[in-house]
């Protein structure tokens, strides 16, 4: 009989993945991390009892968290990422040439050590690209003893349990915004609305109050069950999320990047949310 992982992310229902081979598992000293085959979505990796990531639908997270955020600023040439050990956001960064330097700051070297390893599509070469740094560690800690500046800073982290708890805190907010550089934007994984919901009504108040705009864009990851993935968005240009197709559409071709989720016209659209989240974050719009 084939075993099967389950993940459960609200009481009363689950979602469970055979797994068709057991790849590796080990408690790091952070967390329980499991690297499984699986005929549906190929090779999975679980951190905690969550679905991180999956060989199948990865592109639609990290295509949506890189690409709107850096077409939509027009000019990012330095990068922070936090979390994101998969490497598949770096990847996805990278691809633009504008990029100078992308620092990766990940608390958990095991992950990306096995991800390099078990899931090398992921990252395919970005953890060795000349304009990145690799750090270990916590990512508020960096935050707070760093002097750079960064045009985009990206959280990609795992939900607000272990670890990542600071990831969805104020102060880490706050330290992120300090980390900006003028007309600089930070987005962040913001869980699955619908079953996450005060995880967003959370950090909209956080963002609220120290940020000029902030909104949230969505985008359907099949392996984050439950509905639309929510990622926060943060400026303190306004007319960052403001751009005409035609602007956005200019900037994607220009970029010569081919995508397989990202469209200039879903880019927008990812803006539009459902009355349920407007309601839940305060907004009428
Ligand atoms: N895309 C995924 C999702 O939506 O769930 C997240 C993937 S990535 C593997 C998440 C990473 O965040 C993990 O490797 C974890 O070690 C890292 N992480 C958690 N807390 C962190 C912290 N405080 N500082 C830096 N990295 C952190």
């Amino acid at each position: 009989m084939t075993s099967s992982y389950h993940e459960q992310l609200c009481d009363g229902w689950d979602q469970r993945f055979c797994i068709d081979a057991l790849l590796y598992e080990e408690k790091t000293p952070l967390q329980h991390l499991v690297i499984f085959e699986n005929r549906a979505f190929g090779r999975v990796l679980a951190l905690d009892g969550v679905i991180q990531t999956t060989q199948a639908d990865e592109f639609i997270y990290h295509e949506m968290m890189a690409h709107v955020p850096i077409l939509a600023h027009g000019n990012v040439r330095r990068v922070l990422i936090i979390g994101g050990g998969d490497g598949g956001l770096l990847r996805e960064v990278l691809r633009h040439r504008s990029i100078e330097r992308v620092v990766q700051v990940e608390i958990d070297k095991s992950v990306i050590d096995l991800c390099r390893r078990y899931l090398p599509d992921h990252s395919q070469g970005a953890f060795d690209d000349p304009r990145t740094e690799i750090v270990i560690d916590d990512g508020m800690h960096f935050l707070e003893h760093t002097d750079e500046r960064f045009d985009l800073i990206l959280t990609d982290s795992t939900d607000p349990e272990g670890p990542a708890r600071v990831l969805f805190s104020r102060p880490y907010y706050s330290a992120c915004k300090n980390g900006l550089s003028p007309g600089g934007v930070m987005v962040t994984q913001n869980g699955v609305a619908f079953l996450q919901l005060d995880e967003v009504r959370t950090s909209a108040g956080h963002l609220n109050a120290l940020f000029r705009d902030w909104h949230f864009y969505s985008a359907a990851v099949p392996s984050y069950s439950g509905g639309i993935m929510a990622f926060g968005w943060a400026s303190n240009d306004p007319s960052l999320r403001r751009h005409s197709l035609k602007t956005i559409q200019q900037r994607f071709s220009q970029s010569n990047m081919s995508t397989r989720y990202y469209t200039p016209a879903i880019h927008l659209g990812a803006f539009a949310l459902p009355q349920y989240i407007l309601d839940a974050i305060g907004k009428s719009v």
